[in-house]
Parts: structure tokens; C-alpha cells; sequence
């Protein structure tokens, strides 16, 4: 098998290979940022990637890929959030970066092997920065920031092939005073103390204290964890332009010695009912947002791998309630079945440029004809059905004041109307506020090993291991 993926750069469907001499496959993938909750569409990204990283093991040995994908904790938005709450940035970016975690967890993503932040790599940017500095490819400006100045390299624009008309009008931004032409791009942001409250770091030589610009984290990170030379470059289409383009720009003239990347992948984006995802429109949503609503991340995986990574993606309810019922009947199918290896047609469909479409039916087809030992081995190939991801298969009923979920180990089918009915007869008691009969029936519940909770959408009522229906008797 060779992997056939689309490369950004060449615009052909070319066969993956591995660069270098030690057979290492170096995956380099830009990350969040981590201000703010990840909204479900930076998941399609993450997801697709985390596919990718599993289909490159399968490829090319478990051992033989490094993947890697930064935090971006220092840039105008984290610093914009840490003025905004008084906060330290450093507190800002750990409390985001600890949802992002949970985040990827809920959706079965892979850690990848090394997840540098930008403020770890400074003094890497700022060597970067004053090599770029020394061979005439940047150059300080009044205010003491340093700019990177695209006249210099003549192979900018060959990832996004912008003509450079285009690139003045998108690159005339604010500071444009400073630069020698509107078109160059920041590599240091000079201290500004209004806006960056203590958030600074010494520059690179002959340059002012301040921060590195967004594009030369990426290029510091990727250098130092996987060389001068990466095999595939990843991220969302949004950062295509003008964010890898700088990024090329950087490394290209940095270390003229390496390919920087081999191939790009880029992914399309998503948008919500077929509509643009946005605040205002109320349709933006954060991952967290579904798990709350009792919707499993296993569910929004496969919804996310429903369509082509090359195609813009619609996220709908109806498509999240199609990809229940289907890993609902698939979990109760493939139970403690042991797996054997994934299907060939699973497997062809992910190496002809990563088709989780195409990979999806063919386990649909799997099912079609019971081959649920295929089924399930494939399936985990797609980070589906892992036992990571097993807690998830609780029932859910809609009641008259609320959704009640039945979760545990214990038997769910036999018990299910005695544990509905507690969860019913405490949820009724509350909503009357008789807390002192709702607190009884809890503790008699928590007795017999049955958890219940308030969450967002109604109860949740948990089976514990020590379950024992014995000691219940259906409460008035
Ligand atoms: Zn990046």
C-alpha cells in the first residue's frame, strides 16, 4: 500500500514517502490557539489529522512517525484575553489548554508525540529571527519590531500563488507605516505597554523587546522537534494564506539547505446547517457544547468523517442522530468481539487520499454481511469503537420534564425501567422543590449502587459497578 494524498503545494494526488534516512515519517500539524474553547469545526481539523497520524502508523510502523502539533499560547488573542480578564497570560493559556486536552480526549484523538508552545521556544524564534536578519531577509523597523521582507524571496506565493497585487491588499494592515513595503509581515512585534501588559521577552539583536509573530513559531517549533526538513505539513484551509505561506517563506530562507515540507494537506471547512458557523448567527458551537447536549464524542467523530476532507463539511443534528443509531447497533454488534485486521477496502479507501467517506461505507457494507471481526478492527483504524471510547453506550429517553441517561456497566435493557423511574420520581420532586423527599430517593438510590445527577438536559442516573436492583423498589 503507498498512501495518496492531495498536496497543497503541487496541486496532484502524489504517493507519501518517507524522507528520511532513519524511515521517521515527520508530521508537523499547527495547532490552537488557546484563548478559547475550540469550536467544533477546528475539530475537523484535529480529527481528520488524528486519522491521518493512525493511517501514516499503519504505513509506516508505530514507531516510525513523529507527529507533531503546537499550542499557539502567545499571539494578539491570547494577549487580547489576558488584558480582557486582568489575568497572566500563562494562567489564560493552561485553563484553555487543559479544555483542548479533554476536548481531544471526548473525540478518541491520539496525543501527538510532542506539543510545543510557542513561549517554550523563544529563544529558538529569535535565532530564527537574526538568521533571517544576517542573510537580508528582515530587517528592523522604527518602532524596533522586525518585519520579514518578501522582496527578498522569490518563491513566495508558490503554496497559495497569490500575485502580488493581491498580496498588497491583503497584507495592508495597520502598522503598515513602519515596513518598507505593505506587503511584508511581522516576525517581531516590538512591546507595546497599553496592549501587552507584561507579556515580553528580550528581542532578537538590534531589536526592541516584544513578542514573536504567529508565522515564525511554527517555523522555530517544526525546525527544532523534527529538523530542516518535514515530510507533510497539515492544517485547516483558513491557514493556508497567508500563515504557511509565511511559514515557507521563513524556513525556506532560514535553512535554504532543507525542503522544509514535502507535502501539504490542507483541510476544508465546516459549517452548521448549511450555514456559516457564527456567534451571531447562533449557530457556533464548541465541542463542549455537544457533549453537554449528551451527544458522545464518538458521535461527532464519525459525523466529522462523514465527508471528505477536501470538501466543505455540514454539520446537522440529523447527520449526529444517523451516527448514533449506527455506532449504537455496531457497539451492541461487535461487544467483546475480538478484532482481526482492518478490511482491505476500508484501508484502500483511507490511502486514496484519506476517503473516510468511501472508509465509512465500506464498514457499512461490513455490517451488511456480518463480518463484524472486520468490522471492528477497521472501525478502530478510524478511531471508532476503541474501548477508549466505550462509556458512552448509555441509553436516553426524552421524558416530560427532561432527558433522562442511563449509564453503567450493569445490565441496562433489564433494568432500565426501575432506573428511569428513580431518575423520573427525583427529577419530579426537585422541579417541585421538595428537596428533602428528592435527597431520600438519591440515597436510597446511591445505596443500591445508582448514582443520579442533574446535568444540563435532565438526569443522569449511573450504574454503578456495584449496582445491586435488589435493594430498589420502583419509589412513589
Ligand atoms: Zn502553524
Amino acid at each position: 500500500m503507498a498512501i495518496q494524498l492531495f498536496d497543497s503545494l503541487t496541486r496532484e494526488i502524489r504517493a507519501l514517502r518517507a524522507s528520511h534516512a532513519d524511515g521517521v515519517f515527520r508530521f508537523y500539524n499547527c495547532g490552537p490557539t488557546v484563548y478559547a474553547p475550540a469550536h467544533i469545526g477546528n475539530f475537523r481539523t484535529f480529527v481528520v489529522n488524528d486519522v491521518l497520524r493512525r493511517l501514516l502508523e499503519l504505513e509506516f510502523g508505530a514507531d516510525k512517525v513523529k507527529h507533531v502539533r503546537n499550542l499557539t499560547d502567545v499571539d494578539d488573542r491570547t494577549i487580547g484575553q489576558t488584558q480582557k480578564e486582568k489575568r497572566p497570560l500563562a494562567e489564560i493559556t493552561q485553563k484553555w489548554t487543559d479544555k483542548f486536552h479533554a476536548d481531544c480526549a471526548a473525540l478518541n484523538c491520539l496525543r501527538p508525540h510532542a506539543e510545543p508552545t510557542a513561549t517554550g521556544y523563544i529563544k529558538e524564534q529569535v535565532n530564527m529571527i537574526e538568521v533571517l536578519m544576517e542573510k537580508g531577509n528582515a530587517y528592523r523597523a522604527a518602532d524596533g519590531s522586525v518585519y520579514f521582507k518578501i522582496e527578498s524571496f522569490p518563491g513566495y506565493g508558490g503554496l497559495s500563488r497569490i500575485r502580488e497585487r493581491e498580496l498588497k491588499i491583503t497584507n495592508a494592515v495597520a502598522d503598515a507605516d513602519h515596513k518598507d513595503s505593505v506587503s511584508d509581515f511581522a516576525l517581531w512585534k516590538a512591546y507595546k505597554p497599553a496592549e501587552d501588559g507584561d507579556v515580553k521577552w528580550p528581542g532578537p539583536r538590534g531589536a526592541s523587546e516584544g513578542r514573536p509573530g504567529w508565522h515564525i513559531e511554527c517555523s522555530a517549533m517544526s525546525k527544532s522537534l523534527l529538523g530542516d526538513t518535514i515530510d507533510l505539513h497539515t492544517g485547516g484551509v483558513d491557514l493556508l494564506f497567508p500563515h504557511h505561506e509565511n511559514e515557507i517563506a521563513q524556513s525556506a530562507c532560514a535553512h535554504p539547505h532543507g525542503d522544509f515540507a514535502h507535502y501539504w494537506l490542507h483541510n476544508e471547512m465546516l459549517q452548521v446547517e448549511g450555514k456559516k458557523m457564527s456567534k451571531s448567527l447562533g449557530n457556533f458551537f464548541t465541542v463542549r457544547d455537544l457533549l453537554d447536549q449528551g451527544i458522545p464524542g464518538e458521535v461527532i467523530r464519525f459525523v466529522l468523517l462523514m465527508t471528505h476532507y477536501r470538501s466543505p463539511m455540514d454539520w446537522t443534528a440529523e447527520k449526529a442522530r444517523q451516527a448514533e443509531a449506527t455506532l449504537r447497533k455496531w457497539r451492541a454488534a461487535t461487544g467483546s468481539i475480538e478484532v482481526s485486521a482492518p478490511l482491505p477496502g476500508v484501508v484502500e479507501a483511507l490511502a486514496d487520499d484519506l476517503n473516510t467517506a468511501g472508509a465509512l461505507a465500506a464498514l457499512h457494507a461490513a455490517a451488511g454481511v456480518g463480518d463484524w471481526a472486520g468490522l471492528k478492527a477497521s472501525a478502530q483504524l478510524l478511531g471508532l469503537l476503541g474501548p477508549d471510547t466505550a462509556d458512552w453506550s448509555w441509553k436516553k429517553v426524552e421524558a416530560s420534564f427532561g432527558t433522562v441517561f442511563v449509564a453503567g456497566e450493569g445490565d441496562q435493557d433489564r433494568f432500565f425501567a426501575l432506573v428511569k423511574a428513580f431518575a423520573e420520581v427525583w427529577q419530579a420532586r426537585r422541579a417541585e422543590k421538595d428537596y428533602a423527599a428528592a435527597d431520600q430517593i438519591k440515597a436510597t438510590a446511591a445505596q443500591a449502587g445508582l448514582e443520579l445527577k442533574a446535568v444540563p438536559q435532565g438526569v443522569m442516573a449511573e450504574m454503578r459497578p456495584d449496582f445491586d436492583p435488589a435493594k430498589l423498589e420502583a419509589p412513589q
